[in-house]
């Protein structure tokens, strides 16, 4: 009889088969629980040959238990698979540690490849001998998977929207940026970890933050897009104008955020500008043209209407004017004119509305100022002009002369037209009596004579 000892103890046959019976559905116990495992469970021997493989080994390879015992990778996996399996499990072998690790891997006679995360343990027997290794594995490929998807996704995001020509950011309710693009962050001077988590006027100068916190709120407040234009004065120390969409977005009926775009619009501001301003004045001057004296004047008529304040008018024509330009040529006329504007131009106060009207003709609007002080200014506008030696790259020096007709608005003016009427006629008064003076037409009506007409003999 062949003695076994177990536990130091000496065991007859039967004891014996009743051991290996309860050890043996001890293993077939844990082979239960192993096969229940959402893992692959697997051991090999230092050959690298299966000595067991839980369910889901099974399961992935299409064979029983028995079927996979004995067996290498290289039965079931493709080639390449199998040797980079082997070499991993070599490295465990070889240095009795521990290893986690992720395997592509291809069933062989399977195009498609998994990933698994394992990790792979030596095993020893009771004396401590390495006597192979035990792999548990997860498939991991959906989620490798996903990570990618994100992943891709994310740079792809990123390449937008650091390429796009625009400022995009996010803040949150506090105004603190949660994200900035590499646009924004060049244009606030700072790298991207400075920005982010800071609010506006921990980054920015004080006016603009103050600037841009007014609109940021507005967003939180009415929790509905707004677009507006946003300046701010740049490094360059230029205002550059932008233009803004700042969009709420909800979490749980609450804006947790908003996400910002702004273009730079600072040249289409200034084109814009430019536009406006050409449209407004003459170009040989630079003075304000009719178009824009008209609009301007009906708006400060109707308000001295309404508040019953004063608004008188000025009607100036250059006085034989034609002489200079077929004396010295019309580019002659035409600087002189430009010279004679810009003596009119320094004697207008900044409430004041200076224009050229036509030819050489000009209006200047005065606002709460009531006759007497017109008519004392348009004599002093006469004086200087009369006053004036201009010279150039002509023969001598042209002294040019100007009249002047005075009215001021009445309570029964119902529009504008009463007063130019009046200044008309009191300038047409002033050539009549002689040029180079001032004549005032303080009422009646514009179409009669006046009866209280003043002219100036000075
Ligand atoms: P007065 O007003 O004193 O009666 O004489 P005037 O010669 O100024 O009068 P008139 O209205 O007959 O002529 C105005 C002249 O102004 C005619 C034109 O040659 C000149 N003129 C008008 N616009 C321009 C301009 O833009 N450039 C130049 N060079 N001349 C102009
Ligand atoms: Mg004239
Ligand atoms: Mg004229």
């Amino acid at each position: 009889m062949t003695e076994r000892i177990v536990s130091g103890a000496a065991m007859d046959g039967r004891e014996a088969s009743e051991r290996v019976a309860t050890l043996e559905a001890e293993v077939r116990k844990l082979h239960t629980v192993l096969d229940g495992v959402e893992a692959y469970v697997y051991m090999k021997d230092r050959e690298g040959r299966y000595t067991f493989a839980n369910g889901k080994v099974c399961e992935l390879f299409g064979r029983s238990l028995d079927g996979i015992v004995g067996k290498t990778d290289r039965d079931f996996w493709d080639a390449e698979t199998a040797a980079r399996i082997a070499a991993a499990d070599a490295t465990v072998l070889d240095t009795g540690e521990a290893a986690a690790l992720e395997e592509v891997t291809r069933l062989s006679g399977v195009e498609a490849a998994r990933i698994f995360l394992s990790q792979k343990s030596p095993l020893r027997d009771a004396a401590g001998n390495l006597v192979g290794m035990c792999g548990i594995s997860t498939d991991i490929t959906e989620r490798k998977q996903q990570l990618m998807t994100l992943e891709s996704t994310t740079a792809l995001l990123h390449s937008v929207l650091n390429n796009l020509d625009a400022f995009v950011y996010m803040k949150d309710p506090e105004l603190r940026f949660l994200y900035v693009n590499d646009k924004t962050a060049a244009l606030f001077g700072k790298p991207i970890e400075a920005i982010v988590g800071r609010t506006n006027h921990e980054v920015l100068p004080r006016d603009v933050a103050d600037h841009f916190s007014a609109t940021d709120r507005k967003v939180f407040a009415e929790g509905c897009k707004q677009v507006m234009e946003e300046t701010s004065v740049g490094a360059d120390g230029r205002t550059h104008y932008y233009w803004s969409h700042k969009i709420p977005l909800f979490r749980g009926g609450r804006a947790y955020a908003y996400l910002g775009f702004s273009t730079d619009i600072t040249e289409l501001h200034e084109t814009r500008e430019e536009l406006r301003r050409l449209a407004m004045t003459d170009a040989l001057t630079g003075l304000y043209n009719r178009r824009y004296f008209m609009e301007t004047a009906e708006r400060e008529f109707r308000e001295a209407q309404r508040y019953g304040a004063a608004l008188s008018l000025i009607s100036i024509d250059i006085d034989h004017f034609k002489w200079v330009n077929d004396a010295h040529g019309h580019p002659v006329g035409d600087e002189i004119l430009s010279r004679i504007a810009r003596e009119l131009a320094e004697h207008a106060r900044k409430s004041d509305l200076l224009a050229r009207i036509g030819g050489e003709e000009f209006l200047l609007l005065l606002p709460h100022t009531p006759l007497d002080a017109a008519s004392a200014l348009a004599e002093r506008i006469r004086q200087m002009i009369a006053a004036c030696r201009f010279e150039g790259h002509w023969q001598g020096c042209i002294q040019p002369t100007i009249s002047l007709g005075v009215s001021t608005q009445l309570a029964s003016d119902e529009t504008l037209e009463g007063l130019l009427i009046r200044a008309d006629r009191a300038l047409y008064l002033a050539k009549a009596n002689g040029r180079n003076r001032v004549c005032v037409l303080a009422s009646g009506p514009a179409a009669c004579m006046p009866p209280d007409l003043v002219c100036d003999d000075a």
